[in-house]
């Protein structure tokens, strides 16, 4: 039925029943992070950190990366953020981390598999966040992109850890790391579904080609029983399952995304308020009737 005024949404996640779902900002500069904040975002769900280095020519000292996270935080004292380890390579080249020629760069070395060589460069970034987020009081989680096996996420894990970071996650975003989520979750205490380069691989489709980007579509059910299998190995381990790619961002998709299992949902500032507003007209029986179809 056509609606004559539209429910507005007070800065927290939950459905029409009161299930909690967090609703959290995207960010990759200190301008998204205060427009999150102000949108009322209730943390960060991903906070992609190289976007801060998108045209530095040589890297960052340690300080000079705390710094630059510590502004982005700031808005955030106090509350949850993940910060994302570097995802350089493919569609985010950074200029002082050259890839060689690579025949497909987007199944080449990028995200964590960049660090596998460079292991020392993962963990100045490591120390640089976790100085960062003391500086500005924010309960911090950190995760990696890119990550297609357990064995990754245990080696990222074990670093992060060693930099004194409590809550370490990786994004679920290679249909490998879906489709082995439980060993995944058994490394990790929560995990963030990348849809954007999970429906890439799923349907084998450029995220940047308009030509298949009717197949590169959240909506399809490839997709969602990925979601669906991971959320389900999340609630079995009793750890969050997260989803930050743009799906989360779409109220028409939100529904059915929590109808999945799935704990948080992380976006873009302007989507916060419109998908805030469709999760309290529904409550969770219908999110999980409306996932069943
Ligand atoms: C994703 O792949 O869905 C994601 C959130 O990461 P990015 O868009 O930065 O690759
Ligand atoms: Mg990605």
């Amino acid at each position: 039925p056509a609606r004559t005024s539209r429910p507005t949404w007070d800065g927290v996640g939950r459905l029409a029943d009161g299930h909690r779902v967090k609703l959290l900002g995207n960010v990759g500069s200190a301008a998204d992070a205060s427009a999150a904040a102000t949108a009322g975002a209730e943390g960060v769900g991903l906070f992609r950190t190289e976007f801060c280095y998108l045209s530095a020519a040589s890297e960052p000292t340690e300080a000079e990366q705390r710094a630059a996270y510590a502004a982005v935080l700031s808005p955030f004292a106090g509350q949850p953020v993940v910060v994302r380890t570097l995802d350089a390579g493919s569609d985010k080249p950074l200029e002082f981390l050259p890839m060689g020629e690579e025949p497909n760069p987007a199944l080449g070395v990028r995200g964590l598999r960049v660090a596998f060589d460079r292991p020392e460069l993962l963990d100045r970034q490591l120390a640089a966040i976790a100085a960062a987020a003391a500086d500005m009081g924010a309960e911090l989680s950190v995760m990696a992109p890119m990550v297609a096996t357990a064995a990754e996420a245990a080696w990222f894990a074990e670093r992060a850890r060693a930099a004194g970071i409590e809550r370490v996650g990786v994004m679920i975003e290679i249909p490998a790391a879906a489709l082995c989520a439980e060993a995944i979750l058994a490394e990790v205490d929560f995990v963030s579904l990348g849809t954007n380069d999970l429906a890439q691989y799923v349907f084998a489709a450029d995220r940047q080609l308009g030509a298949v980007a009717a197949l590169n579509n959240p909506h399809q059910p490839a997709l969602l029983r990925l979601v669906g299998m991971v959320a389900q190995a999340g609630a079995a381990a009793g750890k969050p399952v997260g989803v930050c790619g743009e799906a989360a961002a779409d109220p028409t998709l939100a529904p059915v995304l929590v109808g999945l299992g799935v704990t948080s949902l992380s976006m873009n500032a302007a989507a916060l308020a419109g998908v805030g507003a469709a999760l309290r007209e529904v409550d969770l029986a219908a999110c999980r009737a409306a996932a069943e179809r």
